[in-house]
């Protein structure tokens, strides 16, 4: 049976844990060829040997989401090995805690999360305008729909993302792009563990809030990536696709 990603290739930033590594894997048993970025290659390594184990092609990058020299690198290299670009999930974050008041933190968060996807966005879509194809997938976070006074410029950042989603929806049509986000509730990783340790907030009391009665797993992220990126989604775009187990209905 054809893969739904079928020697497709695809760039997933932020890809050597949690949602990225689960999004690389996911993208590879489809069928595309992944390329594994993170701010620290060798960490990618431990998932660019699982994709090849199970007979993927794939290989690791150092891309930090916010340094410009290093996504031109990247267009370089994948381009070399690969040829071409059809695939972007824009996944790489943090997270914080701020107190009202602190602003230390606002440039590191809007940094990687929101110049980091902006700089993606300037790099990559160029080449998919020459393909005439592409599929962009952003991460941002039900954090910039609901109200959590302790993580301000996250949640500020996640809502840049969906207007970044939606700014050039109008003309990437016409060179067969589609752009979408997928925005996350409380998934199990890293960042949800450091999150609740800094708020001191037990996973019990996030659970009671979520109508399917359990945090999402990374998987969970993945599954709707696959499916925006593929074919299958071709009349999907600029759309916000929440993945939350029902906690933004409440
Ligand atoms: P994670 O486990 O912390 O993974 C994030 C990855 O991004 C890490 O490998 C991290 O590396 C990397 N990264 C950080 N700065 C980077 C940079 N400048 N360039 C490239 N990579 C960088 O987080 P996650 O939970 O999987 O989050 C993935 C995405 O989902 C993020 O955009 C996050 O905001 C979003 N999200 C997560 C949740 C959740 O509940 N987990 C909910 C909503 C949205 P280092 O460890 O070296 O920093």
């Amino acid at each position: 049976m054809n893969k739904k990603l079928a020697d497709k290739v695809a760039i997933v930033t932020g890809a050597m844990r949690g949602i990225g590594e689960a999004i690389a894997l996911k993208l590879a048993r489809e069928g595309a060829k992944v390329v594994v970025t993170d701010i620290d290659k060798e960490e990618c390594e431990k998932v660019v040997e699982e994709i090849k184990q199970a007979g993927g092609d794939c290989f690791s990058l150092k891309l930090d989401v916010t340094n410009r020299e290093d996504w031109e690198e990247a267009v370089r290299t994948v381009k070399e090995r690969f040829g071409r670009i059809d695939i972007l999930v824009n996944n790489a974050g943090i997270a914080d805690v701020e107190e009202l008041g602190d602003c230390s933190k606002i440039d590191k968060i809007l940094d990687v999360n929101l110049k980091g996807t902006m700089l993606g966005y300037n790099v990559i879509l160029p080449v998919m305008i020459d393909q005439k194809y592409g599929k962009v997938v952003n991460i941002s976070s039900i954090a910039a729909m609901v109200s959590w006074s302790k993580i301000p410029t996250y949640s500020a950042s996640k809502g840049g993302i969906i207007g970044l989603t939606k700014c050039y929806v109008g003309s990437l049509g016409q060179h067969n792009i589609n752009v979408n986000a997928v925005a996350p509730g409380a998934i199990e990783t890293k960042m949800l563990d450091d999150l609740l340790k800094k708020l001191g907030m037990s996973r019990e009391l996030i659970i009671q809030a979520i109508p399917k009665g359990r945090i999402g797993e990374p998987k969970d992220i993945a599954n709707a990536v696959a499916f925006l990126v593929s074919d299958e989604a071709d009349y999907i775009t600029g759309q916000v696709i929440v993945v939350d187990g029902g906690y933004t209905s409440m």
